[in-house]
Parts: C-alpha cells; sequence; structure tokens
C-alpha cells in the first residue's frame, strides 16, 4: 500500500484496510494533538484512492472492513465520498464496514440526506472526537467546536442511522477543570446517546501547545486517583441507554468496561474500589496513544 507519513485509526479498526482519501487533518489546531502536525491538509486524487484500492483488491484475499483515512475524511465532498464506497463495495463485495473520521464540524456540513446516502452506499460507522463537552475547555483546546454543535452533529449522526462512536479524554481540564469536565461531558453524552464511548486519558505529546502548558503550570495535570474520581463523576450524571462504554485504551491507568445505563451501579462500584483501595494503576511508561 502507498501511504503518506503516520497512519492513525480507531483501536477496533485495527484489522481494518485503511485507505487514505484525505492526508492529514482539515481542522489541525487541537492544543493536544500532534497526529497531523508534519502533514499539510489535503484531498488525494480520487483516480489515486482507486489504485490504492485495486493494489489492495490485488494483495488480500479477504477483506472484511475498510477504514477512509486521514484525520477527518468525512470532509470530503459527498459526491466523491459516494465514489469512493461504490468503489469500495465493486471491488470488496466481501465488506462488511465502512468507516470513517469526522469533526463536528464535517457532520454539520453535511445535509441528513447526504449522510443517509451514503449509508445506504455503505458508510457503517462515524468516529468522532468530542474530547469534552464544556465550553470552556473546548475553547481551551482549540476544538473548534461547541458543546451545541457537536450534540447537533452527534444526534444528526444517530438519526441517520449510520453507527457513532465518539471519544472523551479524560484529565483534558487539569486539576482546575476537571468537574466541569466531567458533568458537561455527561451533559453532551446523554444529550446524543452514542452507540460507542471510549473514554481515553490525556497523553501530553512534545511539540504541542498542551505540553507548553503543562510544561509552564498552566494545566496541572491529574494523578491516577484524580482521573478514576473524574471517571466517577463522569458516569454519575451520565444518562444512556445501550452504550457500549470502553476505557481500556493503552493510555488509560486502569481498564474499564460496560454496557451502559445497564451496568453503571457496577462500574461505580468498580471506580469506587479503584479510588478506596490504592489500587496499583498502570505505570506512566507504559501509556500510550
Ligand atoms: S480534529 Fe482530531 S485529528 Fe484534527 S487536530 Fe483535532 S484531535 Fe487532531
Amino acid at each position: 500500500m502507498r501511504y503518506e507519513g503516520a497512519v492513525y485509526r480507531p483501536p477496533s479498526e485495527a484489522y481494518s484496510l485503511i485507505i487514505q482519501v484525505t492526508l492529514g487533518c482539515s481542522h489541525n489546531k487541537c492544543t493536544f494533538c500532534n497526529m497531523f502536525k508534519d502533514k499539510k491538509f489535503r484531498v488525494r486524487k480520487l483516480e489515486d484512492v482507486f489504485i490504492d484500492l485495486e493494489m489492495a483488491r490485488n494483495y488480500y484475499s479477504v477483506v472484511k472492513r475498510v477504514f477512509l483515512a486521514d484525520g477527518d475524511a468525512l470532509v470530503l465532498k459527498t459526491e466523491d465520498l459516494e465514489r469512493i464506497i461504490v468503489k469500495v463495495k465493486e471491488l470488496f463485495p466481501e465488506c462488511e464496514r465502512i468507516g470513517i473520521y469526522a469533526t463536528p464540524k464535517d457532520i454539520l456540513r453535511k445535509s441528513e440526506e447526504d449522510l443517509i446516502k451514503l449509508k445506504n452506499l455503505g458508510l457503517d460507522i462515524i468516529y468522532l472526537g468530542i474530547e469534552s463537552g464544556s465550553d470552556e475547555i473546548l475553547n481551551d483546546i482549540k476544538k473548534g467546536a461547541t458543546s451545541s454543535e457537536i450534540i447537533e452533529a452527534g444526534q444528526k449522526v444517530k438519526k441517520t442511522g449510520i453507527k457513532l462512536s465518539v471519544t472523551l479524554i479524560s484529565g483534558i481540564g487539569g486539576k482546575e477543570k476537571w468537574k466541569i469536565h466531567a458533568v458537561e461531558s455527561a451533559r453532551v453524552i446523554s444529550a446524543i446517546n452514542p452507540d460507542y464511548l471510549g473514554v481515553l486519558t490525556l497523553i501530553v505529546e512534545p511539540g504541542t501547545e498542551m505540553y507548553d502548558k503543562v510544561g509552564n503550570g498552566e494545566v496541572i495535570l491529574l494523578s491516577p486517583k484524580e482521573v478514576m474520581i473524574e471517571t466517577r463523576e463522569f458516569i454519575k450524571n451520565l444518562n444512556v441507554d445501550g452504550c457500549v462504554f470502553r476505557s481500556n485504551h493503552a493510555s488509560n491507568y486502569a481498564p474499564l468496561a460496560a454496557t451502559l445505563n445497564e451496568e453503571k451501579d457496577r462500574l461505580l462500584n468498580q471506580l469506587d474500589n479503584f479510588i478506596e483501595n490504592a489500587h496499583e494503576f498502570k505505570n506512566e511508561i507504559y501509556r500510550r496513544l
């Protein structure tokens, strides 16, 4: 395959064929993110995307999942995405799922009809990084969207029937804003009721604005125990139905998994246990994105 630069995908797309349809991230301003800092955003030519798909068809005998990268591939024009999805289905009739990354603004720019068209052609899942539900924190981290826009975008995807997987980042508000992060994130996620919710834990990457803010004391990081307290507050305030919650990523201090609200009490008990009983958390050196 012909990949340009580092390629990122959600953990659940680990065995997917990854096809870069855009390069970099059209936003590329989040203060904690260094994934695409070395790439200037651009849209790849359709003919190049098609060549990659044909190369993959010749190479792989079975492709069950395809993931369209890079950072916010849903920014592509709907007509181009339609042509790409049709080509995927034509070349890989065995493909069971097509996924894509999106920003809230990418979703809001598409009409509901466009999203339904993409779903009917075969787009099955959209991954949306929310990071926090607090407008203050969203502004601090330059997410490029308000909590109302995030709710509108998330509800729009849910309405079309495309599966929605969202992520939050625990600790992103630091010691000063942990409570507002927990409570406001619960408000936003409850309003959206995503199919999947992943909670990562902040990793401060050199070369980011967040790194500088931590360095100069503007943001004070949470300890592992404080991350658990923040997560508990978030879960306590959360009200969702049939949402698959996972916080068992390489960045997390302790693994958590539940279906919510169904298993909310068990999850709260588990968090209480982590908080009250000197639990041994993952060593900092083993945490990664
Ligand atoms: S939108 Fe996503 S990929 Fe783009 S800068 Fe923000 S976190 Fe990074």
